[in-house]
């Protein structure tokens, strides 16, 4: 069961992100501190989550833009603060963007642009809270590896298995397909360098989900409440055995 202390997350102002902080601090013994970061914490589209932070004294909105090394720098100093020398047990990178594209229309801008935000950004903001998650595992008494401990969980999509190609049907996306296929490189990297340290990584796809960028695909099966709450479980069991791994939001291993 998964038992954090510390958890962040980007992009939590709607969609899967929003649903991960609130069924985090639902639970009866959630974590002491949940960071919400989202990129505009004062503008409207932050207003269900800044709802939800005055019903739970644990939850802290910070802003950060995860396309900005500015902004990642800044936010990890805040939260470095708030902990008062305490680790952050688990960095959930959650922001992401897909631009409607085929192999003709797909342009370098764009491309340029979702790996930015899709891969780079990850990259960054694991970087800069990397020393906060080696403290957490440092500091736990919890043997072996676990999300509860110290983890970097990259969600990821099936879309960009080279494997599956999933439902190419649906549409091309290549500049999304790309980075998520790189940002699960980036999660196979973190996995071997990170190992040393006690910080378990692993690659997530949430399914196909009826959020603001599922639903722009087609008739998304799942329900943003299903999937997360599958997937927090899944986070909740995994181990060692699973560091480097790319599981579904049931917990299902998905080929790269
Ligand atoms: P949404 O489009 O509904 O939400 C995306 C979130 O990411 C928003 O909060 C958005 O903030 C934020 N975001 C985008 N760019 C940045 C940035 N530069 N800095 C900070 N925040 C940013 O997407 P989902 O909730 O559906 O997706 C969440 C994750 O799940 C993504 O990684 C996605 O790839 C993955 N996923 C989703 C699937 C689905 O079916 N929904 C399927 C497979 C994977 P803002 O409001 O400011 O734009």
């Amino acid at each position: 069961m998964l038992n954090v202390r510390s958890v962040l997350v980007t992009g939590s102002n709607r969609g899967i992100g929003l649903e991960l902080v609130r069924q985090l601090v639902g639970k009866s013994k959630g974590p002491e501190w949940v960071f919400a970061t989202c990129r505009d914490p004062e503008g409207p589209r932050a207003q269900d989550l800044k709802n939800l932070a005055a019903k739970y004294r644990g939850v802290r909105i910070l802003p950060m833009d995860t396309s900005d090394p500015s902004s990642i720098q800044a936010a990890a100093t805040r939260v470095t603060e708030h902990l008062q020398g305490a680790g952050l047990n688990l960095l959930i990178n959650n922001a992401a963007i897909l631009r409607p594209s085929t192999l003709e229309s797909e342009t370098s801008e764009v491309m340029a642009e979702v790996y930015k935000t899709n891969v780079i950004g990850p990259m960054l903001v694991s970087q800069a809270f990397w020393p906060l998650l080696r403290k957490a595992s440092q500091e736990s008494s919890q043997k072996g590896m676990s999300c509860s401990k110290a983890a970097i969980v990259n969600v990821s999509s099936e879309g960009g298995s080279i494997a599956t190609v999933y439902r190419w049907d649906l549409g091309h996306f290549i500049n999304y397909r790309c980075s998520k296929a790189a940002l699960n490189m980036l999660t196979r990297c973190q996995f071997l360098g990170y190992a040393e340290d006690g910080i378990l990584c692993v690659a997530l796809h949430p399914g196909w989900v009826q959020t603001d960028m599922g639903s722009s695909a087609g008739q998304a099966p799942l329900t943003v409440d299903a999937s997360v709450g599958a997937a927090l479980n899944t986070l909740g069991r995994l181990t060692e055995k699973d560091n480097g791994t790319f599981v579904n939001w049931e917990g299902a291993a998905v080929p790269w």
